[in-house]
């Protein structure tokens, strides 16, 4: 239906969407709906943490598992999330009937094992995030240590390059 046909229906007092919500209507071309994250493709950097303006994307650490954290009753839609993660884990929906009888439906949660730090053994990390470093990087002396260790590490490098 155009525009003015909308309108003029509209004026005379007719109902417009006679469709919906019978019939699901697609989204525009454009429309940013609902961002989903590819539970294979992530990496649990939390880069997309840092990002998200509303506090929408957590990573938290439970039992000594990295988790991230969607709580889509957050999420205003903005895309950020997706523009800055490096493994376009995150994909942006058209999806727009997010509605829910519970709280928890609009939840979601990826698991990622967590890697020990090698001098104190802390769990610090995704391993999945320590394994991209690597592939990128090449093996690192300090990939696998804390980020305290990895302090005294740099400390002890330079303490001895000035004897
Ligand atoms: S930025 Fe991408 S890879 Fe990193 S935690 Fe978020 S979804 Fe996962
Ligand atoms: S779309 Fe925006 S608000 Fe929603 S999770 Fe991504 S960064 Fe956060």
């Amino acid at each position: 239906m155009s525009r003015l046909r909308v309108l003029l229906e509209a004026f005379r007092g007719r109902v417009t969407l006679k469709e919906y919500p019978f019939k699901t209507l697609s989204a525009p071309e454009g429309f940013r709906g609902l961002p989903r994250v590819d539970a294979d493709e992530c990496i649990g950097c939390g880069a997309c943490t840092l990002i998200c303006p509303s506090h929408a994307l957590r990573l938290v650490e439970e039992d000594g598992v990295l988790v991230l954290k969607h709580f889509v009753s957050r999420c205003i839609f903005c895309t950020m999330c997706a523009d800055v993660c490096p493994q376009q884990a995150i994909v942006v929906t058209k999806d727009y009937e997010l509605a829910a009888l519970e709280q928890s439906e609009l939840e979601a949660s990826i698991a990622h094992m967590m890697a020990e730090c090698k001098e104190c053994s802390r769990r610090f990390a995704s391993e999945k995030t320590l394994e991209k470093v690597k592939e990128i990087l090449g093996e690192q002396p300090y990939l696998y240590l804390c980020p305290d260790c990895r302090r005294k590490f740099f400390i002890a490098a330079l303490t001895m390059g000035r004897r």
